[in-house]
C-alpha cells in the first residue's frame, strides 16, 4: 500500500481564526478515504489547500509524490487531483451538455472556452458517455439551472470526470441529496474506484461514509485526531467527543492516544 496523496503537518490561519493546525492525512492508492468532522473542524480548507485554492501557512502535500504545495488549482487539476465543491459550481444557463463542455476546457484556461463557438466531436461525444454514465443524457439539453441537486451533484462528478483525475475529492456529494440520488452518487464511486480511481470524500451522512469508504480520518479543531477503518473510527471514544464537546477544550486523561 501507498499513498497517493499525502498532507503532513498543513497549518492555515484565517486573520486569528485557527482553521488547520498541523493537520496531516494520508490517502493510500485506490482507496475510498473518507472525512469526517464537526462543521468548522477545517475539511473543506483542508481540500481548498490540496486543491490549491488556499495557500498553507506550514506544513506539505504531496501528490503521487510530487509535492504540490502552494500549486495553483489548475496546475493541481492538470495533474490529475479534481474536485468537487460543497455548493456546486455548475452554470445555470448553460445546458447540462454545454456546462461538460466548458469542464473539458478547464484545464487550459476555461474561461476562454466559454467563448469558443463549438468543441470538437470527440469532446461533445466523450462529454455525452460521462452524461449518461451519472445517468443525466436525456437531460443534455435541459438548463442546468433546473436540475434538482442531487442532478447538479452528478453533473460535477461528471464534469471532474473529463479530466480523468486519478483522485477525486468531493465535498458533501450526499449533502441535501434525496435518499435515490444518494444511492446513484454512492453507485458511481464505487464503480470508478473499481476502475482505479482513489477518492477523499467529506460527508456527514454517517451511514454513506461508513458503508462506503475504506479508511476515515476525523478532523476536530482544523487537526486529524483519529484515523482508521470505520469500525475503528465508530468505536473511538475522541470521535464522539469532536462531535459532542464542540468547540471547549477538555481534560482527555482517561484516554489513550494512540
Ligand atoms: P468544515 O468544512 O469542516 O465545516 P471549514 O474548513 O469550512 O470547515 O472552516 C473551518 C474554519 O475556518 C471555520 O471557522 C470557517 O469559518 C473558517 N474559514 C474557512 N474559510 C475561511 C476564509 N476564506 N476566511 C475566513 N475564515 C474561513
Ligand atoms: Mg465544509
Amino acid at each position: 500500500m501507498s499513498a497517493l496523496l499525502e498532507v503532513e503537518g498543513v497549518s492555515k490561519s484565517f486573520g486569528g481564526l485557527r482553521a488547520l493546525s498541523l493537520c496531516s492525512l494520508s490517502v493510500q492508492r485506490g482507496s475510498i478515504a473518507g472525512l469526517i468532522g464537526p462543521n468548522g473542524s477545517g475539511k473543506t480548507t483542508l481540500f481548498n489547500v490540496v486543491t490549491g485554492y488556499v495557500r498553507p501557512d506550514a506544513g506539505s502535500v504531496t501528490f503521487d509524490e510530487k509535492s504540490i504545495t502552494g500549486a495553483r488549482p489548475d496546475e493541481v487539476f492538470a495533474l490529475g487531483l479534481g474536485r468537487t465543491f460543497q455548493l456546486t459550481r455548475i452554470f445555470a444557463r448553460l445546458t447540462v451538455l454545454e456546462n461538460m463542455l466548458v469542464a473539458t476546457q478547464r484545464n487550459e484556461g476555461w474561461l476562454r472556452s466559454i467563448m469558443r463557438a463549438a468543441a470538437s466531436p470527440a469532446e461533445q461525444r466523450r462529454a455525452m458517455e460521462l452524461l449518461d454514465f451519472v445517468g443525466l443524457a436525456r437531460l443534455s439539453a435541459t438548463k442546468a439551472g433546473t436540475l434538482s441537486y442531487g442532478q447538479r451533484k452528478l453533473l460535477e462528478l461528471a464534469y471532474v470526470l473529463v479530466a480523468d483525475p486519478a483522485v477525486i475529492l468531493l465535498d458533501e456529494p450526499a449533502g441535501g441529496v434525496n435518499p435515490t440520488l444518494i444511492n446513484e452518487i454512492r453507485e458511481r464511486i464505487v464503480a470508478l474506484n473499481r476502475e482505479g480511481k482513489t477518492f477523499l470524500v467529506v460527508e456527514h451522512n454517517m451511514e454513506f461514509v461508513m458503508g462506503l469508504c475504506h479508511q476515515v480520518t476525523v478532523m476536530h479543531q482544523g487537526s486529524a485526531i483519529v484515523s482508521g477503518t470505520p469500525d475503528v473510527v465508530r468505536a473511538d471514544p475522541r470521535v464522539l467527543d469532536a462531535y459532542l464537546g464542540g468547540g471547549e477544550e477538555e481534560d482527555r486523561d482517561d484516554v489513550a492516544v494512540g
